[in-house]
C-alpha cells in the first residue's frame, strides 16, 4: 500500500536557505536527492542505527553516512577517544604518538602494505596513489573501468568513450582534453578489453586503479579469475596495480577486498571506515614503493590536517573495535540472514528484483538479470522502482541513499530489531515498487 508522505516542512525550509549559500543547496552532489522524490532531509543527529532529521522524524539508518560507521551513530567508545583528545588541542601540524598508534593497528593487521601515509579524503588518498604509480614507474597513462569511482580528482573524473579500449572523455567540465587522455577506460570483468589496452599501449600504463569490489555504482562483484588475470597481465607489464579499497577497506575486514580474492595490489587506498566517522584517508605500499614519497623521495604529496590528532583518535577507537575477533564474521552473518529473508520474499511474490551483497554491503538491483558485474549492464530506466521504494522506506522510517545506484550498509550497531523493522518495511515498499 501507498503510503502519505512524512513531513518535511523544516528540512524543505533548511534547503531553502542552503540554495542561497550552497550550488544546488548542498556541498556534495548526491545530497541533494536529485534522483529520489521529495528535498533532502536535514538531519540533526544519529544514535547507534537510528537518525532523526530537523522535522523530528525517525529512521533506521542504511546509508551510514556513505559506509564510515559500520559501528554506527555516536558510538561511545569512539565519542569516548575524540572527547579525550578534544581538551589537548585539535592540530598541532608536528608528528603526534596517535599517528604510530593508528598506523600500527593497520600495519599489524594488514599484511598487504608496509607503509602508510594518512590524508584527509577518499579523493586525496587516490591522487596521491597514482601520482605515486607515475613517478615510480616514469609512465604516464592509467587505466580505469567504467563504473569505478574513485574520489573527484581531474585523472579520474574520465568516463568511457565507445569501443572495447577508449581514451576517457572527460565526466566534468573543467578537466582538461590532455589530463583525460592519460587516463584509459574500459570495462570491468572483461578480460579481452585489458589484453588490447596492453598491447595498444605497451609500456605506457603505470598503474591500472580498481575499485576492488566495485560499490559505487551497483555493487558489481567481479570473478575471482577475472582480478587474479588482472593481477598477473599488470605484473607482466610492469604497471602497478591500484586497490581502491576506499569503501571496501574495514568493511570486509583489515584486508579488504584483496583479501577476498587473495591477492596482493601493489599500493592500496583507504578512507571513509578509517576515521571512524572523522575525515581521513590513507594509501599504502611496500616499503620499496613507499620510499619513492617525500621527504624519502621525489613524488610530492603534503597535507596541512594530514594526520589530524582528532581524526586519529576516532580512527584509533573505531579500528581497535573491528579488530576484535568475530568482528566482521558476525557483520557478515548478520547481513546474510537479512538478505536471505529477504530474496526469500523476492522470490515468493516473483519480483524482477536481485539483492546482491558482499561482507556487510548490499544492493537492490531491478532486473531479472541474475549478475552485474559491468556498468553498462545497469539499466537507467529500472531506476524508477528504486525512487519509488525510496520515498515508501522514508515514509517507514528507513532512511536509504538517494539514488539507486548507491549500496547500503549494515552497522554493528543494527539491533536484531532495527532489522526486523527495516524488512518489513522493504517488503511493502518492494510491492509497492512493482504496482
Ligand atoms: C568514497 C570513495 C572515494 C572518495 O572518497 P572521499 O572521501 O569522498 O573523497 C574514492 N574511492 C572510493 C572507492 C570511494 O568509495
Amino acid at each position: 500500500m501507498t503510503t502519505t508522505d512524512i513531513s518535511r516542512e523544516k528540512s524543505a525550509e533548511l534547503f531553502e536557505k542552503a540554495k542561497h549559500y550552497f550550488p544546488g543547496g548542498v556541498n556534495s552532489p548526491v545530497r541533494a536527492f536529485k534522483s529520489v522524490y521529495g528535498t533532502p532531509l536535514f538531519i540533526e543527529r544519529g544514535d547507534k542505527a537510528h537518525l532523526w532529521d530537523a522535522d523530528g522524524n525517525e529512521f533506521i539508518d542504511f546509508c551510514c553516512s556513505w559506509g564510515p560507521l559500520i559501528l554506527g551513530h555516536n558510538n561511545p567508545e569512539i565519542r569516548t577517544a575524540v572527547e579525550a583528545q578534544l581538551s589537548k588541542g585539535l592540530s598541532f601540524g608536528a608528528p603526534t604518538a596517535l599517528e604510530n598508534q593508528l598506523a600500527e593497528l593497520i600495519l599489524k593487521n594488514n599484511s598487504l602494505i608496509d607503509k602508510i601515509r594518512f590524508v584527509s579524503s577518499g579523493t586525496e588518498a587516490v591522487m596521491s596513489a597514482i601520482r605515486l604509480a607515475r613517478g615510480y614507474t616514469k609512465r604516464d597513462k592509467i587505466v580505469k573501468f567504467d563504473g569505478c569511482y574513485h574520489g573527484h580528482s581531474d585523472s579520474l573524473l574520465v568516463k568511457a568513450g565507445s569501443g572495447l579500449v577508449t581514451f576517457g572523455e572527460t565526466s566534468s567540465s573543467g578537466v582538461p582534453k590532455a589530463f583525460a587522455a592519460e587516463t584509459i577506460v574500459i570495462s570491468l570483468n572483461d578480460k579481452e578489453a585489458l589484453k588490447q589496452v596492453f598491447t595498444d599501449f605497451k609500456d605506457q600504463i603505470a598503474a591500472v586503479i580498481i575499485e576492488g569490489i566495485p560499490a559505487n555504482n551497483g555493487l558489481l562483484i567481479q570473478d575471482p579469475e577475472y582480478i587474479h588475470f588482472l593481477r598477473e597481465i599488470t605484473q607482466q607489464n610492469g604497471t602497478l596495480l591500484i586497490f581502491d579499497e576506499v569503501i571496501t577497506g574495514f568493511r570486509i575486514g583489515f584486508e579488504g577486498a584483496a583479501k577476498y580474492y587473495g591477492i596482493k595490489p601493489d599500493i592500496l587506498t583507504y578512507g571513509k571506515i578509517i576515521g571512524g566517522g572523522m575525515p581521513v584517508g590513507a594509501y599504502g605500499a611496500s616499503n620499496e614503493l613507499m620510499s619513492h614519497i617525500s621527504p624519502e623521495g621525489t613524488v610530492y604529496q603534503a597535507g596541512t590536517l594530514s594526520g589530524n590528532p582528532v581524526a586519529m583518535a576516532a580512527g584509533i577507537a573505531a579500528l581497535s573495535l573491528l579488530a576484535q575477533p568475530d568482528f566482521y564474521s558476525n557483520l557478515e552473518k548478520t547481513t546474510q540472514a537479512f538478505v536471505a529473508d529477504l530474496r526469500n520474499f523476492i522470490e515468493t511474490n516473483n519480483l524482477e528484483v536481485q539483492l546482491f551483497t558482499v561482507g556487510s554491503i548490499f544492493w537492490f538491483a531491478f532486473t531479472a538479470q541474475p549478475t552485474i558485474q559491468r556498468a553498462d549492464q545497469i539499466d537507467p530506466a529500472s531506476m524508477e522502482k528504486y525512487k519509488k521504494m525510496h520515498r515508501e522506506l522514508l515514509n517507514r522510517g528507513i532512511y536509504f541513499g538517494p539514488s539507486g545506484y548507491e549500496v547500503g550498509f549494515i552497522s554493528a550497531a543494527h539491533t536484531a530489531e532495527d532489522l526486523a523493522l527495516a524488512k518489513d518495511a522493504l517488503k511493502q515498499a518492494l510491492l509497492v515498487a512493482f504496482q
